[in-house]
């Protein structure tokens, strides 16, 4: 049994389309990366307790900032970082253009980034995009897993063998989520707190 998490305040910080416009890192931080729709508001909100604290189902692409949100736990506290949201098609030209090196350079640069949790729909499977964000990762040596949202939208077998093959063919740690029933959050909590350094409450 994993410990339920309190958390016992969940506010933005910050949000800006050019790295150097945002705040410097001052406590341990994990990103959120993925296809937009992908449900990674929803997945924040439903880690951090809160209904409104990113605000969901926003027209895809819409969303260029990088956000920060700062979490108060009972005995820490850390931040989360919104990334925006890849692989929208009818974006034009030069905003898919600058999606890479904004991301890029946070990645590389952010000093407080502990670890990147790549969200991927459990109906989709792995695409091109994460694909290419993972190996990315590996490459400038930034710790990754991959969540896989929305896993209510299948039943139980179908929902194995999509996680099974994800899991498979990602190469690393996997873990089902869904924010209708909460599957995973405790999990994923437990992962967010050891990638911090921060030792989970005894369950
Ligand atoms: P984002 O664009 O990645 O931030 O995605 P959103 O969080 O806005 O979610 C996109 C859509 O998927 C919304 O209609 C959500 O209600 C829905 N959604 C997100 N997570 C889940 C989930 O775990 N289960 C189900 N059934 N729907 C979800």
């Amino acid at each position: 049994m994993v410990a339920r998490m309190e958390v016992h305040d969940a506010k933005f910080v910050a949000a800006a389309t050019k790295n150097d416009a945002l705040p410097p890192p001052m406590f341990a931080e994990v990103a959120f990366a993925g296809r937009s729709n992908v449900g990674k508001s929803s997945l924040i909100n439903s880690m951090a307790r809160r209904n409104k604290l990113v605000r969901t189902g926003q027209t895809p692409g819409l969303t260029r900032h990088i956000q920060i949100f700062h979490l108060k736990l009972r005995d820490t506290e850390l931040d989360f970082v919104d990334l925006p949201g890849y692989g929208y098609a009818a974006r034009s030209k030069s905003e898919r253009a600058s999606w890479g090196p904004m991301i890029e350079g946070f990645l590389k640069e952010r000093v407080g980034l502990r670890a990147v949790l790549v969200l991927v729909d459990v109906r989709r499977g792995l695409e091109d995009d994460d694909r290419q964000l993972l190996d990315f990762l590996d490459s400038i040596d930034v710790r990754s897993f991959v969540v896989v949202t929305k896993v209510d939208k299948l039943g139980a077998n179908d929902r194995r063998k999509a996680v099974t093959a994800i899991e498979r063919e990602a190469g690393r740690r996997v873990l089902p989520y869904s924010v209708t029933s909460n599957v995973g959050r405790d999990e994923l909590w437990k992962l967010v707190l050891e990638l911090c350094h921060i030792v989970p409450p005894a369950s």
